[in-house]
């Protein structure tokens, strides 16, 4: 008997992974040459299968990276001068702030605390942020509004230089995930800055206007269910330009993954570098399965097994479900807190196949966390279900 992964990444393969391998092989897909026709072939039909599952504008670029993570540095790396501006509410938000640090650039956070999101949003809407960040004083606290903590003193105009704003639309930290219309309210009123938004543990879930976004990026080893080793960013032209802008004035923007080099080779349904020709293909081949199921699907399924997990920690005498406000309730990955028996809890899933992903940071060993991706079914919830709902 095989275990079940209910981890957050890397997850349980999507069913079909294995045949798609079996196929892979049986095609010597892994010894193909990547400047061959045969390459190009699955290099356009990946982008295609991506683009109408999700809904792409075609001018849209996708660029096949590492990983997640370097996705973060690439789109810090080819887009800021200066200044991004960075929503952060858990570990990964708080990850590509730090990259931008890293690179020496400038950014500027919002933050509020762990498995909170982000309420000004929803309640006052964005002419709020504006506000805050006009008022906020020296000390980095804010002049009004409810707790944003740490955060370097911020005024209008500062906030004008910013270049690109970024979000984590599903803090894989916590389980809250940011309300897509709140991502598109924000675009909607800065409408002359870069728009970011790392989807790397919702995709293929949430329901995106990509012509109001700019950098758009995942890996594979969530949602899609396949084994880690490929990034991908959605990118628009006006990033495009904007790398290249940089590029002219002297800027290090990279070298083989700089978005001028990838858009070059992209262009051409190849890679600067030799790619994960494998990992590509089966992301094709999973890119199909999920077309034939349709995107709708998906997201009403991802959305019932959300509320039976929900509903149980909900009715649950002692545990519960780390974020309260339903709104910001990922639909994704499922926070629980349990408590002292974490380990214990664990261990007798365990001992029945069933691994659960502990929580994350502080949260280690209080919390579990529960992936809910496609590779998931209800029936494979349902079980998990019945027996955390026997556990004494
Ligand atoms: C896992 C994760 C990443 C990092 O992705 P890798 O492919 O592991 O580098 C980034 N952001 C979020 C939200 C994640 O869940």
């Amino acid at each position: 008997m095989k275990n079940i992964y209910f981890t957050p990444g890397p997850a349980q393969l999507y069913p079909t992974v294995e045949k798609h391998i079996a196929e892979a092989m049986e095609q010597q897909i892994c010894s193909i040459s990547h400047r061959s026709t045969q390459f190009e072939d699955i290099f356009s039909s990946t982008v295609s299968g991506l683009k109408q599952l999700l809904g792409i504008p075609q001018d849209y670029t996708i660029f096949f990276v590492s990983s997640g993570t370097e996705a973060m540095e690439r789109t810090i790396q080819n887009v800021v001068e200066e200044k991004s501006f960075h929503f952060v509410n858990g570990s990964f938000s708080k990850r590509l702030y730090e990259t931008a640090l890293e690179l020496g650039k400038h950014p500027e956070k919002i933050e509020v605390p762990l498995g909170e999101g982000f309420e000004f949003l929803k309640d006052k809407g964005v002419a709020w942020l504006e506000g805050i960040l006009a008022t906020r004083s020296p000390q980095g606290m804010p002049a009004a509004g409810r707790a944003l903590t740490e955060g370097k003193a911020m005024t209008g105009p500062q906030f004008n230089n910013v270049e690109l704003i970024c979000f984590t639309h599903n803090e894989t930290s916590t389980g809250v995930m940011i309300p897509e219309k709140d991502i598109h309210a924000v675009a909607k009123t800065y409408p002359d800055k870069l728009i970011a938004v790392d989807i790397v543990s919702s995709v293929p879930y949430p329901n995106l206007d990509y012509k109001l976004l700019d950098i758009i990026f995942f890996s594979v080893q969530k949602g899609f269910g396949l084994p880690a080793g490929l990034g991908v960013m959605i990118v628009s032209p006006r990033a495009i330009e904007r790398s290249l802008y940089l590029q002219k004035k002297g800027i290090t923007i990279g070298t083989y993954h700089n978005f001028p080099t990838l858009k070059k080779w992209a262009d051409k349904n190849q890679t600067p570098e030799t790619p994960p020709v494998l990992e590509i293909f089966l992301f094709e081949a999973v890119l199909k399965d999920f077309l034939k199921i349709g995107i709708e699907t998906l997201r009403r399924q991802t959305d019932e097994k959300a509320q039976l997990l929900y509903d149980f920690f909900d009715n649950h005498p002692t545990w519960s479900s780390a974020v309260k406000d339903n709104t910001f309730r990922s639909q994704t990955v499922i926070v629980a807190t349990i408590g002292n028996g974490q380990k214990q809890l664990k261990e007798y899933l365990k001992n029945n196949r069933m691994i659960v992903g502990s929580g994350y940071g502080t949260q280690k060993d209080i919390q579990i966390r529960i992936a809910n991706f496609p590779a998931l079914s209800k029936q494979t919830i349902e079980k998990l279900l019945e027996f955390l709902h026997n556990y004494k």
